[in-house]
């Protein structure tokens, strides 16, 4: 039995039966971007966040460069945002013209906490970048109140955390997405809330920013006239469709991923070398990352037990040749570290409960496998 890294819940029959129903309608509608399809998705998503509005794009990468571009930053503006983080939060900072200012992650973690946010503010900061990286939106509470006491505008990447929340004293709990001036969320086929393409959204409690979204996505048309230069990044029905009746069921997905991970977590606990991922309340668990030393070996060994796996970042940022081109080597040991020994286990809706099994045997045996060749050694 082989056990893929990701089955997509859109290649379940009775779930592509419900898409291509929707997508008949649509297809015989003749509103093919934007639309009504659009826009009930828009006011479901700002629904379940608790935001003002939420503006469907085409990817999340586009949702971060128009937040960005929101904030109206000058080209000596500073924005901090994580090392460890995928390359499109970094792509962002420099499309719009400002200064990356990268930190590293929490010790012991894959997250970049309030602490680690605090020690690279200059009195040149515009911004802050939040990255609930893998589902954790452990770090937000910290980040929003520091955000708020030095006056700094936050941006949070909720790409990988929709359905991930945590807890605010005054507010209760918060979904991830929700906790910024600005949140972006991706709809690539592996994220909690996947579509069958590209698309992508930004939501923001602030209505002048939701307005000036709207019009931006759309070549910054205002009524009849351009009254800015914007881009095209409009979202297309048949994506709203999907992600419309995805919406419908991510409490579902949501509980399917909280079960893989606990089973994981107790089924592979005391295992020599091998780090777990802190099991944290709120957890979207879009992905399930654990740490080892032998990081590459243990992946071969899975590979060759059946097993697919990956590696969420093979390169932080500041190891990436695009970032050393321009803004040459630095320093984030944790980051540096995080890249070396992730590896990321299948964790999708649907998975089957043999999948599961599979998987923690593998890890179990090729774990095995490491310490016997270890113990062997002179
Ligand atoms: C997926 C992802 C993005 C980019 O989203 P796309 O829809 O692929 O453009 C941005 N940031 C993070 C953290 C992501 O995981």
């Amino acid at each position: 039995m082989r056990v893929p890294f990701f089955r997509s819940p859109w290649q379940e029959p009775e779930a592509s039966v419900r898409v291509i129903t929707a997508w008949s309608r649509v297809l015989g509608s003749g509103n093919y971007i934007l639309g009504p399809s659009v826009q009930r998705f828009e006011t479901a998503l700002a629904q379940r966040l608790g935001l003002g509005g939420v503006v469907g794009v085409n990817s999340g990468t586009d949702a971060l460069v128009l937040a960005l571009r929101l904030l109206n930053l000058e080209p000596c503006d500073e924005v901090v945002l994580p090392g460890y983080t995928f390359f499109a939060c970094f792509e962002a900072v420099v499309r719009v013209g400002a200064v990356p200012v990268l930190c590293d992650c929490a010790t012991d973690d894959f997250i970049a906490g309030a602490q680690q946010v605090a020690a690279r503010l200059t009195p040149r900061t515009r911004a802050v970048l939040a990255v609930p990286l893998f589902g954790d939106a452990s770090a937000l509470p910290g980040i929003a109140a520091l955000c708020r006491e030095r006056g700094i505008p936050m941006v949070e990447d909720a790409a990988q955390a929709l359905g991930a929340r945590a807890w605010s004293e005054t507010r209760g709990w918060v979904p991830a997405g929700a906790w910024g001036d600005l949140g972006t969320m991706s709809f690539y086929p592996t994220k909690t809330l996947g579509a069958t393409g590209d698309a992508g959204a930004l939501g923001s409690p602030h209505a002048d920013l939701i307005n000036r979204a709207r019009s931006l996505r759309n070549h910054g048309l205002q009524g009849l006239a351009h009254a800015d230069v914007g881009l095209n990044s409009r979202m297309d029905a048949l994506q709203a469709e999907v992600l419309q009746i995805g919406l419908e069921q991510l409490d579902t997905w949501l509980a399917g991923r909280q079960t893989i991970a606990r089973r994981y977590l107790t089924g592979l606990s005391g295992l020599p070398d091998i780090v777990l991922p802190a099991d944290r309340e709120g957890h979207a668990w879009n992905y399930f990352v654990l740490r080892c030393a032998q990081r590459d070996d243990l992946q071969a060994r899975l590979a060759a037990a059946g097993v697919d796996t990956k590696i969420y970042y093979e390169r932080p940022i500041h190891e990436q040749p695009a970032w050393l081109a321009r803004f040459g080597a630095m320093d984030l040991p944790i980051a540096s570290s995080n890249a070396r020994q992730s590896l990321a286990l299948p964790i999708f809706p649907g998975m089957q409960d043999v999948e599961v099994e599979r998987v923690i045997a593998a890890v179990r045996q090729a774990v095995e496998g490491q310490q016997n060749e270890k113990g062997d050694e002179p």
